[in-house]
């Protein structure tokens, strides 16, 4: 002690999401204590997951537990722990800044959507654990100790800009965290956090399976009116995934997503299994009900699934029992048969563990079928929350490309506003209708415009718009689905129709092809630098000309995904094809027949090749260029 406190501005995302806090319309402040709860069983589970390393870091006796003090004349709660502790260093980055990827992007986002306050569903994507503390005191100090190091450092702010630091001392390892609260209500006795009652109760309601004991010094008077202090330990502990399921609530099993997810909204789905045969274990589940704002920050993904060996807490986040496709799924999983003192690294390799994480997701899965065949508009929300990274197994989980395909959704010509499963699309496919279409692009309305969709819209044929990035990626690994071709129809030649059109449509076909062969060649030549083909189309039926992908060449927009992430590539030609069908086409005959040297007849290459790149809403390579012709084009005929 003594050493002088040292102030520190808060960065700058801390400050705001700090203000969103204190002025938070957040109705229900009695979950702060949930909060702080939840961080000291988090480091109560941290310190001795470190100690079978590490054993001195837990000295033997040492009873791991969560204690509450309240002090009523001084307005003060305090929550001690004596979990892993902080370092300086750490109380920096974990409580002076948000150390999360995206955090400050994300607040600006609600920044824009939301002058007026933070909605408690953003609080909850965010779940901003510590700082809800600030909903109920003016003041708070945190000092902590790290185990297995000598000094404690004192943190304190009063929730403006700053915060002060200095040395302190404290007896053991552990945190306490206390608010100074802000004058009670005194019309409000159940919010008055000093009252025994008033604890009691949140504790029950929201801590009540917390794995270690939370406890209180209570007052008790005997028979002779003298009082004494006893410890009473507020909760049951029950390991609540053990417990018979029509012993727990549903509120319980949301109140223990919530401690173990740290998120604040209600869950989603809950998956709960026991797995017996030669792996024994157990799984309780869940599925938020929201992404939370870092989903697509790798590194940023936590409180993922709790891993326990026989009802012992061995780690947090166990991302070898998941496929990264699965990240945002939460909740525990307890082993019968894993080795009690299995560290990080063995993980990786261990057999049992890959058995289960194939347990795990077929388990997971079958739960999904489930949903989508009972309960749609739910199963909808899951897939406009989680269905781009579902997306990400299709290429990455070969083995469960079938389950994850029948759980697929998508956007379809076939109804504006509605989802389609593949299954629901191949009953309403066409006699003669031989593949299931899909064309990729930007944004949804950018495919319905683009001029590859006509012939399809003229036959009645259904096609999937798929406008998502990770679309790109999972079209290139998945080729059927029951027995039926998934084919892009930006890609490679189209036949529509029954065998008897098709036949027809050939004969017609080799007709033009002669008629029209040698302009082609002509054209070809005009653009020999940006097409590598230039042919006829039974794509189009309104406009003249659109650019197609050769059958195995990627897709415009992959190759712009791949150069955006540093990949160096040969830029792909793509194919030109003109609808023989269309006046133009005739004219550029004529013209070809009457002077096949005709300097127009390049000028008109260039103004198709430009027209077929605008259509599907691509950026030509020389605008000023294309400008200049059409600006020559209408002088001509004006
Ligand atoms: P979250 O709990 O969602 O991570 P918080 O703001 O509640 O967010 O906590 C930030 C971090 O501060 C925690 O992840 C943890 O590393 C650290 N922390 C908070 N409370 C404690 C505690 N009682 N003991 C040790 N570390 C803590």
């Amino acid at each position: 002690m003594g050493a002088k406190a040292k102030k520190y501005a808060f960065k700058a995302e801390a400050k705001q999401l700090l203000d969103l806090m204190i002025h938070s319309v957040y109705s229900n402040k009695d979950i702060f204590l949930r909060e702080l709860i939840s961080n000291s069983s988090d480091a109560l589970d941290k310190r001795r997951f470190e100690s079978v390393q590490n054993p001195e870091l837990l000295p033997e006796g040492t009873e791991l537990r969560i204690f509450i003090k309240a002090d009523k004349a001084q307005r003060t709660l305090s929550i001690w722990d004596n979990g892993i502790g902080m370092s300086e260093a750490e109380v920096k980055e974990f409580i002076g800044t948000i150390a999360k990827s995206g955090a400050a992007a994300f607040l600006e986002k609600v920044k824009e959507s939301k002058a007026a306050g933070l909605s408690p569903e953003l609080i909850g994507q965010f779940g901003v654990g510590f700082y809800s503390t600030f909903m109920v005191a003016d003041k708070v100090t945190l000092v902590t100790r790290r185990a297995g190091q000598e000094t404690a450092v004192r943190w304190e702010s009063a929730g403006g800009g700053s915060y002060t630091l200095q040395e302190d001392d404290r007896f053991e390892p552990g945190t306490t965290v206390t608010l100074h609260l802000k004058e009670a209500d005194p019309e409000d006795a159940l919010h008055d956090y000093t009252d025994l009652y008033t604890i009691r109760h949140i504790v029950k309601q929201y801590s009540d399976f917390v794995a270690y004991p939370i406890q209180m010094d209570v007052e008790q008077k005997n028979d002779k009116g003298e009082a004494s202090l006893e410890r009473e330990t507020l909760n049951s502990m029950k390991a609540i995934w053990l417990r018979a399921r029509n012993d727990v609530t549903e509120e319980e099993y949301h109140e223990f997503y919530k401690h173990i997810s740290h998120d604040w909204n209600e869950p989603l789905v809950r998956i709960q299994a026991k797995m017996e045969g030669t792996l024994e274990y157990r799984m309780l589940l869940y599925i938020p009900s929201k992404a939370p704002f870092d989903l697509y920050y790798r590194e940023a993904a936590r409180h993922g699934v709790h891993l326990y060996v026989k009802r012992v807490f061995i780690m947090d986040d166990c991302k070898e029992l998941l496929p990264e496709y699965l990240r945002f799924i939460r909740g525990v999983v307890d082993s019968e048969d894993l080795s009690l003192n299995i560290s990080r690294e063995l993980l990786q390799q261990n057999r049992q563990i890959m058995r289960m994480s194939k347990g795990i997701v077929s388990k997971v899965l079958s739960a999904l079928k489930e949903l989508q065949d009972s309960n749609a508009e739910k199963y909808k929300t899951f897939w406009d929350e989680f269905g781009r990274v579902l997306k990400e197994g299709l290429f990455q989980d070969q083995d469960n490309q079938k389950p994850l395909l029948d759980l697929a959704m998508f956007a379809s010509t076939q109804d504006a506003s509605a989802l389609t499963s593949l299954k629901e699309y191949i009953e309403r496919m066409k006699p003669g209708q031989d593949a299931i279409y899909y064309m990729t692009g930007e944004s949804r309305k950018q495919i319905e415009n683009s001029p590859h969709l006509e012939a399809f819209k003229a036959k009645g044929y259904e096609v999937l718009l798929l406008s998502e990035p990770v679309d790109e990626v999972w079209t290139q690994s998945v080729f059927e689905f029951e027995g039926r071709k998934l084919q892009s129809i930006g890609k490679g030649a189209v036949e529509l129709g029954t065998d008897e059109e098709k036949k027809k449509e050939k004969e017609a076909r080799k007709k033009k092809q002669k008629t029209f062969s040698s302009l082609l060649e002509c054209l070809k030549n005009k653009l020999d630098e940006q097409v590598k083909e230039v042919r006829l189309s039974n794509r189009l039926t309104s406009s003249a000309a659109c650019l197609v992908s050769d059958t195995n060449d990627m897709s415009p927009q992959l190759e712009q995904m791949m150069k955006a992430m540093g990949q160096n590539l040969p830029g792909v030609k793509r194919i030109l094809e003109l609808n023989p069908d269309h006046p133009i086409l005739a004219k550029l005959q004529d013209l070809f027949e009457r002077d096949a040297t005709d300097p127009a007849l390049t000028d008109y290459a260039h103004l198709l090749y430009g027209q077929a790149v605008l259509a599907e809403g691509g950026e030509l390579p020389d605008p000023a260029q294309f400008s200049k012709l059409i600006g020559n084009l209408m002088l001509k005929t004006l």
